[in-house]
């Protein structure tokens, strides 16, 4: 599944080509995505300059002077661009081509999460957007650090990786990285969010920065096949200290990593250094 780097990556692909660009046309092939893609989208979007394109969680924001065309790659979504001349015959998967500057962007969704919409300018802020408004602060927010996260969680039971996990206070954490952001701040993924004190917290708000930029770095400058997660964990195994090391020994202290289902899903941590 496609996490906060891998848009990120994308959103900053989709930026350098097409920024300041004019939008040519929007061809609609096959509009079954998690919502129907709007029938008269590509009518309202055609000709429009391309102001900036950028993301706000995992939704990738691409802002015309009348409104925004909100993507979002759900499991399996990715964005591709084709230099003129270069495009490859269309995959029955590519649901929709955008034309812009003789190039074209392809968005290819096999399990059809993902999802195309059209915000108007004249419906008010795009951040007001029902599936915007109640997402968390941005990790590279300013606002974001340890007194944020203190803040968030006093009197909550919760386990800190499931309050990562929801996106609610900070979004964009998803398994892997809530898994090795904890690793790095000696923090156990079950241990009750409230009872963590700042310290712990300004630990564990650096390591999110860490592991996020290491990761966007790691995504390079193009756009890549982002749809299986053992290849994201491939990927990054240079940033990848726990996760998908069960029996192995931890890099601080040896002892060997432990597996556990957590909400789910796979956590991984050491059992001797990430306190409750
Ligand atoms: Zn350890």
């Amino acid at each position: 599944m496609p996490e906060l780097p891998e848009v990120e990556v994308t959103a900053r692909a989709l930026a350098q080509r097409f920024d300041g660009r004019r939008l040519e046309a929007v061809r609609v092939h096959d509009p079954r995505l998690r919502w129907p893609v709007p029938r008269t989208l590509p009518a309202k979007v055609a000709g429009q300059p391309i102001e900036r394109i950028d993301r706000r969680g995992k939704y990738l924001l691409w802002h015309l002077p009348g409104g925004v065309l909100i993507s979002h790659l759900g499991m399996s979504g990715t964005w591709r661009i084709h230099e003129p001349g270069q495009a490859p015959p269309r995959h029955p998967h590519d649901h929709v081509e955008v034309f812009c500057d003789g190039a074209v962007a392809r968005f290819k969704d096999p399990r059809r999460f993902g999802a195309l919409l059209w915000h108007a300018a004249a419906d008010g802020a795009v951040l007001d957007h029902p599936l915007l408004a109640t997402l968390g602060v941005e990790p590279f927010d300013p606002r974001f650090d340890g007194q944020w996260l203190w803040d968030a969680t006093r009197g909550r039971r919760l386990a800190i990786k499931q309050v990562l996990l929801a996106g609610k206070d900070v979004v964009g954490v998803g398994n892997i990285y809530a898994t090795e952001s904890l690793y790095r701040a000696r923090i156990h993924p079950q241990a009750e969010a409230g009872r963590i004190g700042r310290v712990r917290y300004e630990r564990l708000a650096a390591a999110i920065r860490d592991v996020l930029g290491r990761a966007i770095a790691a995504g390079g400058s193009t756009l890549r096949d982002f749809s299986s997660v053992e290849g994201l964990a491939g990927r990054y195994t240079d940033i990848a200290q726990a996760y998908g090391r069960q029996g192995l020994p931890c890099a601080r202290c040896g002892a060997p990593i432990r597996r556990a289902v957590q909400g789910q899903r796979a956590t991984y941590y050491c059992p001797r250094c990430q306190r409750r």
